[in-house]
């Protein structure tokens, strides 16, 4: 039996992240860039109008106010796409639409609510009533002020957000180089299971495994490639087991115990190697893991709930680190417990639980029942409580750590 940490170690020391590959802009999103982005233009490309309103030199509007405006001869509108023709010169102004290049001459943009257009037919040809003084450069947007051509705008190693993909677009990117998403084979072992559209018959069950893993890890960021059921026998655990080269990471689950008919520990060391079988925690203490032909092999325990966990903290990180994330702990946050817990002392236990915002902080209860075989209390909880080792009574009001469920690596 290890302890947690070093069951981490031992399964990440050996997980290198994956080859880029070229995506679709979209599909890089929540992905991390392989390679630093440079821009290939100014952004803005030329000095703009960040208002609708009026170009004008400032020069020309300064000490202008409601009541005693100053009166500018408008000599052309320009709309956004368009380009002007025409100068500003003094006395003059050019009517504008955000967006539009700045005519040269004109300094400084007065927004349309500070004017009364006197022009002609809505053409130019008419003036405006200007009714307030502008800065230099006010309301105008300024050419390079976001990127500057070859600036780098986004470094490898980042997670292209939603705000990336639109700098990557502004940046001319339909295509993008990202560390590419984990297959990861699932197989499901036990001579009870039936797929979940049939009903179970006299000691059957429903693989459910198979739908929780494969939904985890879609939300770490890999695909899931359900392989099917193992019945107990050495020879069909074989025959699945057998395929993990084809995949970046094999997830099993049950079969890990010490029941007659648990046979994955047996077959993965004729195929492969066992790194280790037990961690010191609660769920999920048969946790079994190797390598088959250089593919990570996790054997999950079969209780739902203890494989849910076991996922949670020992394939995602190294799910994320295939996918180049350096943020791999899921954030933690000290919560009063609203109510006293009690445990074996020599495990760490992993509780399911709710965190709720108090007046005074985070606040923790319980989801219900601790049973490992329950998923009910698993689909309430929004964190995983993470009581250490060594102690066994720990009363309401003691502060406690929890890890969150609800929110992705990295969130502060
Ligand atoms: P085992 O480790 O194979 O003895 O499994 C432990 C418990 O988990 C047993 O009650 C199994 O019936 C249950 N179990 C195993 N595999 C699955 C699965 N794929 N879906 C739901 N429950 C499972
Ligand atoms: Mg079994």
């Amino acid at each position: 039996m290890i302890a947690v940490e070093k069951a981490l170690d031992t399964i990440l020391a050996p997980i290198r992240r994956l080859e880029p590959e070229s995506v679709d802009l979209l599909d890089a999103l929540g992905r991390v860039l392989a390679v630093d982005v440079t821009s290939d233009i100014d952004v803005a490309p030329f000095d703009n109008s960040a208002m609708d309103g009026y170009a004008v030199r400032a020069a020309d509007v300064e000490g202008a106010e409601e009541g005693r405006p100053v009166e500018l001869k408008v000599i052309e509108h320009v709309a956004a796409g368009k380009v002007p023709e025409r100068a500003v010169g003094p006395g003059e102004a050019t009517r504008i639409m955000t967006g539009a290049p700045m005519p040269s001459g004109a300094d400084a943009v007065v927004m349309v609510e500070y004017t009364q257009g006197l022009e002609l037919d809505g053409g130019a040809g008419g003036s405006v009533a200007i009714e307030r003084a502008v800065r230099l450069g006010e309301n105008v947007r300024g050419q390079g002020e976001d990127m500057r051509a070859g600036d780098v705008v986004l470094r490898a190693g980042e997670v292209v957000d939603d705000a990336a993909v639109g700098l990557l677009a502004a940046v001319g990117r339909p295509r993008v180089d990202v560390y590419g998403r984990p297959r990861v084979a699932i197989v499901s072992t036990g001579d009870e299971l039936v797929p979940i559209g049939q009903k179970p018959g006299p000691g059957q069950i429903r693989n459910t495994n198979a739908w929780s893993l494969s939904s985890q890890v879609l939300l770490a960021g890999g695909v899931p490639v359900r392989l099917g059921v193992a019945r107990d026998t050495e020879e069909e655990t074989r025959k699945l087991l057998g395929r993990a080269g084809e995949f970046d990471m094999m997830l099993a689950t049950g079969g890990v115990s010490m029941g007659d008919f648990d046979v994955v520990r047996d077959v993965l060391e004729s195929l492969g190697t066992m790194s280790f079988w037990k961690v010191a925690m609660r769920p999920g203490a048969p946790l079994t893991y190797g390598a088959i032909e250089g593919t990570p092999f996790f054997g999950l325990p079969g209780n739902p709930t203890s494989s849910m966990v076991s996922f949670e903290l020992f394939a995602r990180p190294a799910l994320r680190v295939m996918q180049g994330f350096s943020a791999l702990e899921r954030p933690r946050v000290s919560a009063a417990l609203e109510e006293p817990v009690r445990k074996k002392p020599h495990r760490r236990y992993y509780l399911r639980g709710r965190l709720a915002q108090g007046p005074d902080g985070f606040t923790v209860a319980l989801s219900g029942s601790q049973s490992s075989a329950l998923l009910t209390s698993m689909h309430l909880a929004n964190c995983l409580l993470v009581l250490p080792e060594g102690r066994n009574e720990f009363d309401a009001g003691e502060t406690v750590d929890c890890m969150r469920l609800d929110a992705e690596e990295g969130t502060p």
